[in-house]
């Protein structure tokens, strides 16, 4: 326990990430934390959603499935970009989360029988216009330097957690809202990797979606570990990450 208090001062002293920037000193972080399995979460909201009963989909859900499906897949490509353009394991897990998360958003698209627009795409790929634009500007800005990449993952989030507030509120169909309130949930936890890492570069995060108090209050909280129901309730057996030193989304 001792040794695991001093190697987290170490790795927290900055040196560590900022000197080797690095895939091993968060993969290294990742083994010492609370939740030792790897996280399944997406998976088991797929199932949970796929058990609820479906409901009339109206426009507005529908509409919602297609935009949320391609912002899920547009957070999975441009961190694998960055993953690519740094090596930085931060980006190739939160890209792994993101296409849990954009399995999850298909499976709904399938129970419903809708056509998903983003199969057989390419990494990088969009039907929408506006996201292909997104994607364009976030992976030029990111390809600038490490502290912008991290700008980039804490803006992507910011977009992420609005349009899925906003979309919740036309919604009214308990798969949906389960779905979107487990990514919502694990766009926080994202935030506060992004974020947070950022910090120990010097550096620091303006909103540019949601408003500075919003994200200055999802930052100031710990990682939540573990499904949410359709209400946003933490499920039986979970619980908040108090004590964990780390995202659980690096695992
Ligand atoms: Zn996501
Ligand atoms: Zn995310």
């Amino acid at each position: 326990m001792k040794k695991t208090v001093s190697i987290l001062k170490f790795v927290l002293s900055g040196f560590v990430l900022v000197g080797l920037a690095t895939t091993t000193t968060f993969a290294f972080m990742g083994q010492g934390g609370f939740f030792g399995q790897k996280s399944r979460v997406g998976y088991g909201i797929e199932t949970a959603a796929t058990n609820i009963p479906a409901q009339e989909l109206s426009q507005a859900e529908k509409e919602a499935l297609m935009k949320m499906v391609e912002e899920e897949k547009l957070a999975r490509d441009v961190y694998a970009f960055l993953y690519g353009q740094w090596g930085n394991v931060i980006f190739d897990r939160i890209s792994q989360s993101e296409q849990r998360h954009m399995d999850a958003v298909s499976a709904l698209i399938s129970k419903y029988g809708l056509e998903n627009p983003v199969e057989g795409l390419e990494a990088g790929q969009f039907v929408t216009p506006s996201m292909q634009d997104l994607y364009e500007n976030l992976t030029s800005r990111g390809a600038k330097s490490l502290e912008q990449a991290l700008q980039v993952g804490a803006t992507v989030e910011d977009l992420d957690i609005k349009d899925l507030k906003e979309l919740m509120g036309q919604c009214d169909n308990q798969d949906m809202l389960m779905v979107f309130q487990n990514l919502e949930r694990g766009s926080r936890n994202h935030m506060r990797a992004f974020t947070s890492y950022l910090r120990v570069m010097g550096g620091s995060y303006s909103a540019q979606f949601l408003s500075q108090d919003e994200v200055d209050g999802i930052i100031s909280k710990g990682w939540e570990r573990g499904p949410v129901d359709q209400n946003g309730k933490i499920m039986n057996g979970f619980g908040r990450g108090l004590g964990m030193r780390t995202c659980p989304c690096l695992k």
